[in-house]
């Protein structure tokens, strides 16, 4: 019998999204699989970003319909969009880390926000960045950190939560291969913890050893599907 869940977390039907006159989707139809490890990739401007500012609210659609883990997107008042933003961990490539706090504050806050005890968020923490290999610089400021370690808070930050679902914009774009290497390393123990991952990247060898679904977009068209 197949243990896997192959049922989908993310269903996006006949989207299209324009910024003003410009076409960034048209008419784009989805599932996106519980656990699944998905790439998307094409051209710059091809409209990758903007599906993962679809799936968490951060843009709506013009038209058609995004569902993502049973809640219809459409339907989510304002006060409740927090609910959905809580499903996600998001990577972007420039980390996007408060330069003034500290890695172990910059991490707490996911916590903090989601009203969690300073006891509980003190442990979860510690334990999220000796996850990432990051625990004995926990007083550092990102700046004085590289941009491969900084990544590695980024990750730290997205998974305190236990998110369901990982997204992660051109999570290399910035890195040299080693680097690049060890993201994809803790990308791939979420996915084996039975996150779902959803990555929009240019980065050939990611794609190979992602070795799931890539969904290929040319001008806010899906072009191609493939299967590794
Ligand atoms: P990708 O991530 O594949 O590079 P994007 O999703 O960022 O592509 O962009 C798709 C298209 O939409 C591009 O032509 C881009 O210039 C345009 N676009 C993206 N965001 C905006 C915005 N906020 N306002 C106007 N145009 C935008």
């Amino acid at each position: 019998m197949d243990a896997v869940d192959k049922s989908p977390i993310i269903r996006l039907f006949h989207v299209h999204k324009r910024y003003g006159s410009k076409n960034a989707l048209i008419d784009t139809t989805l599932d996106i699989c519980k656990n699944e490890f998905l790439c998307i990739s094409g051209p710059s401007g091809a409209g990758k970003t903007t599906i993962l500012k679809l799936l968490y609210l951060g843009e709506s659609v013009s038209e058609g319909q995004v569902l993502v883990d049973g809640m219809n997107l459409s339907r989510i008042p304002p006060k409740r969009i927090h609910l959905l933003r809580r499903k996600f961990g998001i990577i972007f490539q420039d980390y996007k880390l408060i330069p003034t706090k500290t890695v172990f504050e910059n991490v707490a806050l996911v916590l903090e926000a989601a009203g969690k005890k300073r006891v509980l968020i003190r442990k979860k923490v510690r334990s999220v960045l000796r996850t990432v290999g990051m625990e004995e610089r926990h007083n550092s400021l990102p700046p004085s950190l590289s941009g491969g370690e900084q990544q590695r808070i980024a990750i730290a930050r997205a998974v305190v939560g236990d998110p369901r679902i990982i997204l992660a914009d051109e999570p290399t774009g910035n890195l040299d291969d080693a680097s690049a290497d060890v993201i994809f390393n803790l990308l791939k123990r979420f996915h084996a913890r039975g996150g779902t991952i959803i990555v929009a990247t240019h980065d050939k060898d990611l794609i190979r050893k992602a070795g799931g679904r890539t969904v290929y977009l040319r001008q806010g068209r899906v072009e191609k599907i493939t299967n590794a």
